[in-house]
């Protein structure tokens, strides 16, 4: 593995480094979040203008056909520059791979443009409350009606649903079929009559997730990606995307961030000298090193083409217990008032999410033991 970068490779790190020194605008201080998506809308909006959204989108969709390296490039730097994250998340990192891999060009082009600009902002819709883990034993149901689908039932923890224009809705379009067969994956206008959002209120004092509920919602036989009945295998392009391809490069300065500022408190503040504090710091700094170590190999398979798989569940999974334990270690480095006041409270408070959205740690440890390892497949009652 050749981990060094090519002259072209440098010269696209300066000019994204010192785009972002130009440009770059932090993350707005308001607790109102419809405020904050509003300002998350125009930083997002600047962003696309220059060429920096959907940097490996073809250009006739919004994009700049950047290479899988240079695009680690870009997340690296966008994060260490501090700047906002993009408000359009679900877009950029979900329903715009999963178009590009399976909607028409017509789709792509109607959809992936207003995506960059966040002027059309995506939700996905696949959790329900009682398919989660188990996605695939979900019951909403989408039937087939002149010209498209009717889509009934309930949807449950949407990410920013009540700022929505779409919704990437897995249902059963087939009635009678059980598990992965049968389903479909439709584009949900999310101001259509029949849907009702209704916000949840989390840990953290926010309302960034939603119920759904759609009543006889009307989806037009346009807005089908990939074929009917197929819908398991376009959800799972979404799947991988969500567990690891975009965010492990950005996470990983992230939270080299967040690791030097906590050595610094802890050496500052004497709690360095707990020999567990410091146990606990070169935890998360090995940790640290270990994702850099598979971003590396991540991007080598990206690089001669791959697409993401099994692996990627090893990536979010590791992710999670290094936000985890580094949120932990932060409040025996802070003292009794961090998860009270100051900014690890919401991190240490958000860090709980970690193990369960975008597929549980259980079920991540599942899919390396049967997929990666090869272990025998669990046994279901
Ligand atoms: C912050 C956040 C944002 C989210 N955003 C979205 C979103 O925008 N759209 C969306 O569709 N969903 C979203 N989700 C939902 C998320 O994908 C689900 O919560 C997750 O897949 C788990 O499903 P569940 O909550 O139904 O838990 P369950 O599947 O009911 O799991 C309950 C417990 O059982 C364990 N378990 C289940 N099956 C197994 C198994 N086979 N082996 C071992 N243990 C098992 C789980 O690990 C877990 O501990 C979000 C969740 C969070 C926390």
């Amino acid at each position: 593995m050749d981990l060094s970068l090519t002259d072209a490779e440098e010269r696209f790190a300066a000019e994204v480094r010192a785009w972002f020194t130009a440009n770059a605008e932090t993350a707005p201080a308001t607790d109102d979040l419809a405020e904050a998506v509003a300002q998350g809308r125009a930083w997002q909006a600047k962003l696309a203008a220059a060429g920096w959204v959907g940097i490996d989108w073809p250009v006739e969709y919004g994009g700049r056909g950047a290479s899988a390296v240079e695009v680690a490039l870009f997340n690296s730097e966008y994060a260490r520059s501090g700047a906002a994250q993009l408000v359009n998340r679900v877009g950029i990192n979900l329903a715009g791979p999963t178009l590009l891999a399976h909607g028409t060009a017509a789709q792509c082009l109607r959809f992936l443009p207003q995506i960059t600009t966040a002027q059309e902002i995506w939700c996905q819709l696949f959790s329900e409350p009682g398919a989660g883990s188990d996605l695939s034993g979900l019951s909403t149901a989408a039937a087939p009606v002149d010209g498209g689908w009717r889509v009934t039932g309930q949807k449950v923890w949407t990410s920013y649903a009540q700022f929505a224009r779409w919704g990437m809705c897995l249902a059963r379009s087939q009635p009678g079929t059980t598990g992965a067969r049968g389903l479909s994956l439709l584009v949900v206008d999310m101001t259509a009559p029949g849907v009702d959002i209704r916000p949840l209120v989390q840990i953290t004092g926010e309302a960034e997730f939603n119920e759904v509920f759609l009543d006889g919602v009307f989806v037009p036989e346009g807005q089908l990606v990939g074929p009917e009945g197929q819908g398991w295998s376009v959800a799972s392009t979404t799947l991988a995307h969500e567990r690891g391809t975009t965010f492990p490069f950005k996470e990983e300065v992230v939270h080299e961030g967040y690791l030097s500022r906590l050595f610094a408190a802890a050496v500052a503040n004497g709690t360095f000298d707990d020999p567990a504090v410091a146990d606990a710091l070169v935890d998360a700094y090995v940790s640290l090193v270990v994702l850099r170590t598979h971003n590396w190999r991540t991007l080598s398979h990206l690089g001669r083409g791959g697409e993401p798989g099994p692996e990627s569940s090893w990536v979010k999974l590791t992710w999670s217990d290094m936000t985890q334990q580094l949120s932990q270690t932060a409040l025996a480095v802070m003292g009794p008032e961090a998860p009270l006041l100051g900014p690890w409270q919401r991190q240490w408070l958000w860090s709980k999410a970690a193990s369960v959205a975008g597929g549980t740690s259980e079920v991540q440890r599942n899919v390396i033991g049967e997929r990666l390892l090869g272990l025998p497949r669990e046994q279901r009652r």
